[in-house]
């Protein structure tokens, strides 16, 4: 799983910095979070194609989270896009992309499926979830939890042939979970398959105050993405507009046990990210800004 940071800037975009927007490159899929003004452009500047976008969750509705879906979705149109979209955001985003899709002489030209997510709700799909978890921000926010279902245990291949199990196909097979059979013998994939692994995970707050509920959704986090739209010492006036400081995000990473902390959301008043880094790396070590482009490949822990 690759995360690739798209916007890492707050508020408005700078020369640096657009505003937020960050995909995770999952298989061939893409999932966005967030898509400020002039994202699809920003991914004709990365390692991505905005064509591959599968699935876009929107936190809130500032226009820094949200404004880069029409020019998206007008461009995957222009690039004779089939595959249907499909959004999910907190509770308006049907109302709001009835709008937004219609905009100007234009409608799209492929199917866009929008749902609304409550507090706390969950989207299944096959291999992973997608949760949602209320934010304390100055308008209704969500942030969301990716996490990975388990995968399946180590595939012992001496004990498949102390089994008497030919190599070839029949193991591929256990290591899918299938059950075979051989020789009048029946293999359950339990029988080679160590015990089960736990699957990545990946949570993003959006723009929000610290919040201890995130904090719990985010328990054992590979990655915490976290607003640090500023450093420590703008942190007062920061929370009264419904943002962090670095040092405020780095706590909620400690809290979650996180093993990776990715700061974002920064003020176009920064040129020099180094206060940022140094507040939080006090409370957490592993705490980084990343520019736009970077790229972060999210390893298994086993
Ligand atoms: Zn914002
Ligand atoms: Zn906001």
């Amino acid at each position: 799983m690759q995360i690739v940071f798209l916007g890492t800037g707050g508020s408005w975009p700078s020369p640096k910095r657009n505003v937020a927007a960050i995909a995770v490159k999952r298989g061939r899929e893409i999932i966005l979070f967030d898509c400020g003004e002039g994202t699809q452009r920003q991914f004709m500047m990365s390692s991505l194609s905005f064509m591959q976008v599968q699935k876009i969750f929107i936190t809130h509705f500032h226009g820094d989270h949200f404004l880069g879906l029409p020019g998206l979705v007008q461009s995957m149109t222009l690039n004779d896009r089939k595959e249907p979209l499909r959004i999910w955001g907190p509770r308006g985003i049907r109302d709001l992309m009835e709008v937004l899709l219609r905009i100007g002489y234009f409608s799209p030209g492929f199917d866009v499926y929008v749902e609304e997510m409550e507090d706390g709700s969950e989207v299944d799909f096959p291999e992973y979830t997608v949760t949602s978890v209320k934010m304390t921000h100055n308008v209704p926010s969500i942030g969301f939890v990716l996490q990975e279902k388990d995968r399946p245990g180590k595939f012992n291949r001496e004990r498949a042939i102390e089994l008497g199990l030919p190599e070839g196909p029949l193991f591929g097979r256990l290591q899918r979970g299938e059950t075979v059979e051989h020789d009048g013998m029946t293999v359950a994939p339990e029988m080679v398959l160590g015990e089960r692994r736990a699957g990545r995970k990946i949570a993003y707050s959006g723009d929000t105050l610290p919040s201890s509920s995130f904090a719990d959704a985010a328990t054992g986090s590979d990655v915490l993405i976290h607003d640090a739209t500023t450093d420590a010492s703008l942190e007062e006036k920061q929370n009264e507009f419904g943002h962090s400081s670095s040092r405020q995000a780095a706590q909620i990473a400690r809290d979650c046990g996180a093993r990776m902390l990715f700061l974002t959301h920064i003020s176009p008043r920064y040129d020099d990210v180094s206060t940022l880094e140094k507040d939080a790396r006090d409370v957490f070590e592993n705490a980084h800004v990343p520019n736009d482009f970077d790229e972060h490949l999210v390893r298994y822990k086993d």
